[in-house]
């Protein structure tokens, strides 16, 4: 049972990180490689702030104007920011500007607006790329017989630092099915691996299907209602 309280932010989230444990060690992985990013869009600074007294300090946003907002109320604390949203080319100069990681890099112009935008102050920003694995109307994401160029253009742009790949396949009911769209993004970074790219990060999995995605590789779960409850409507 996931609680729609703030109060029970803590507890939720020393629930999540047991279960990743678990999930990493049925997998012969160590819990400390898989880290959580809280989707906090649609969540108060309230939650936020809950979360961080918890220990949390990753949050993802989707939207850049509901981020900016809380970012400036939380100017102080040591968060790390990552932008978890549909990207698109007018708002990258404000991602450029304030997040440390983009999860949602899906073609060539965004990933070269993203570099030219970039402050010289701030260090190269943090570049998963989205991949469809599934061919889905309406569905962002560059599909898997085009990833290997995309990564060769993000990885030759000064300014931005390409550190994996990241999914968000359709909604499975069934493990084995959850499992089977996490692995065929792993085989996608091993053949990137193989190609020469260097590359760290498997960002996938949500509350619905993270324990699949942490026994399929995820050094990154995007964990939204699990920890804070349902999303407040906007
Ligand atoms: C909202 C969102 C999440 C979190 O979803 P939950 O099901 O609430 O955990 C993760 N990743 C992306 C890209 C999202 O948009």
């Amino acid at each position: 049972m996931v609680s729609k309280s703030p109060l029970h932010i803590d507890a939720n989230l020393r629930i999540l990180r047991e279960r990743i444990g678990r999930a990493a060690r049925e997998a012969g992985r160590r819990p400390g490689e898989v880290r959580i990013i809280a989707v906090s869009k649609q969540q108060s600074v309230m939650a936020i702030t809950t979360a961080l007294k918890a220990g949390q300090l990753e949050f993802g946003e989707n939207f850049v104007q509901e981020a900016r907002g809380k970012m400036d109320a939380l100017a102080a604390e040591p968060i790390v920011w990552h932008f978890t949203g549909a990207l698109q080319s007018n708002k990258t100069r404000a991602v450029a500007e304030r997040f440390q990681w983009v999860h949602t890099v899906d073609r060539a112009k965004i990933a070269r607006r993203l570099a030219a935008q970039r402050p010289a102050h701030a260090g190269p920003l943090d570049i998963c790329i989205e991949v469809r694995l599934v061919e889905e109307p309406g569905k962002s994401g560059v599909p898997p017989d085009a990833v290997g160029a995309l990564a060769a253009e993000v990885a030759g742009l000064e300014r931005l630092r390409l550190r994996g790949l990241m999914c968000l396949p359709p909604r499975e009911t069934e493990t084995a099915l959850q499992r089977a769209h996490f692995r065929r993004l792993r085989e996608i970074r091993d053949s990137l691996l193989a190609a020469g790219h260097v590359l760290d990060t498997l960002s996938m999995g949500m509350s619905d299907d993270y324990p699949a995605a942490v026994r399929e590789g995820a050094t990154m779960v995007r964990i939204g209602t699990a920890i804070f409850g349902p999303r407040q409507e906007q």
